[in-house]
């Protein structure tokens, strides 16, 4: 009886590990067949090659669009690393080079992998893809473990999704102007202004908020990341953060604008900051205060090109008085909605 049982409980066992091993195979199958077809359809040059355990493997460059029907330009990598990718412009061009590099081609001389980018080989183990600025239009890019994904925005506003951000909101109020007007409601209004100039114009928008109160009221630090997740989700393409600024120097007055050079859209970044810059201080005729780099939390995505506004400082006599007026109101948002605008018609 103890012998048989054993037997029986043996043959069980080894029945249930054939199931398996064949369950493990037939996955193995699945996961290989979906490995090798690429969205356009397009084979993977050699297989082999991916069983190298080098870093960031280079495999191929396809042109594909993606859901909203927007031109991808892929690089493809397999693990490729973050870390390994440099972006910078130069001479009207994006150079993006990848170190600790691996790939089967020929790259000794300057190739063209698309009508618009060109690789070369730079050393033993780095590539740099180069891309003509004015033949890319509005772009963002992508990098993550599969490849760099440099995706082509159609030139105007039709379509685009923009974030605008009204700093503040209560319990917090921003700065205070010697009248008592508060940031937090001078922001909203030139807002929920821009907002309807940017939907005329075919713009899709999401406010952070379209009332009195800040998205995560309860936590200063959390709602600023609450408000990078809002427009992260929505899918932004651009985002602006409107705020009015402060000095204890009541003389102290002007506009200026920042922006994040060290994320993945960092070159656009401050494009966008030096367009908004230039409209705002043409069309207010206040002091031109420039763009600076910062790395504030709501500037901090690598998914979105933002930049954040400091319209005036409200701590100003002038300033305040200003911002207090409706016409000034509007005048600011169309300024706001026309630096937009030209970002994505250069
Ligand atoms: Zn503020």
């Amino acid at each position: 009886m103890p012998q048989k049982l054993f037997n029986n409980k043996k043959k069980k066992l080894s029945r249930r590990t054939l199931f398996m091993v064949l369950a493990l195979l037939a996955t193995t199958v699945i996961f290989f067949l979906q490995s090798i077809s690429t969205p356009n359809n397009e084979p993977l040059p050699t297989l082999n090659a991916i069983q190298s355990n080098k870093h960031n493997h280079f495999i191929e460059f396809s042109t594909i669009n993606d859901a909203d029907n927007n031109r991808v330009l892929a690089f493809r990598f397999v693990n490729l690393e973050k870390e390994n990718v440099q972006m910078h412009t130069n001479d009207g061009k994006l150079q993006i080079s990848v170190t600790d590099v691996y790939h089967e081609y020929d790259f000794s001389q300057k190739t063209h992998v698309s009508d618009v980018a060109t690789v070369q080989q730079i050393g033993d183990d780095s590539i740099v893809f180069s891309l003509p600025l004015e033949r890319l239009g509005p772009y963002q890019v992508t990098i993550d473990e599969d490849g760099i994904f440099i995706k082509i925005l159609d030139w105007g506003l039709e379509g685009k999704k923009i974030v605008i951000d009204p700093g503040h909101g209560y319990p917090d109020g921003g700065a205070q102007g010697p009248t008592g007007t508060l940031e937090k409601d001078v922001v909203l209004d030139i807002s929920l202004k821009l907002k309807e100039i940017l939907e005329s114009k075919g713009a899709e928008v999401l406010l952070t908020r379209s009332d009195d109160y800040r998205p995560y009221p309860t936590s200063y630090v959390q709602d600023l990341w609450t408000r990078v997740e809002m427009a992260e989700d929505f899918g932004a393409h651009l985002f602006i953060s409107i705020h009015n600024n402060a000095s204890d120097i009541s003389s102290v007055q002007g506009i200026e604008t920042f922006y994040n050079p060290n994320v993945i859209q960092g070159h656009n970044n401050k494009k966008l900051a030096e367009v908004l810059q230039e409209q705002l201080s043409t069309d207010i005729e206040r002091r031109d205060r420039g763009i600076h780099p910062a790395n504030f939390t709501v500037l901090s995505s690598d998914q979105f090109i933002g930049a954040l506004v400091e319209l005036m400082f409200i701590t100003n006599p002038t300033e305040e008085l200003m911002l207090s007026n409706s016409d000034m109101i509007e005048k600011i948002a169309q300024s706001l909605a026309e630096g937009i605008e030209s970002f994505f018609a250069n």
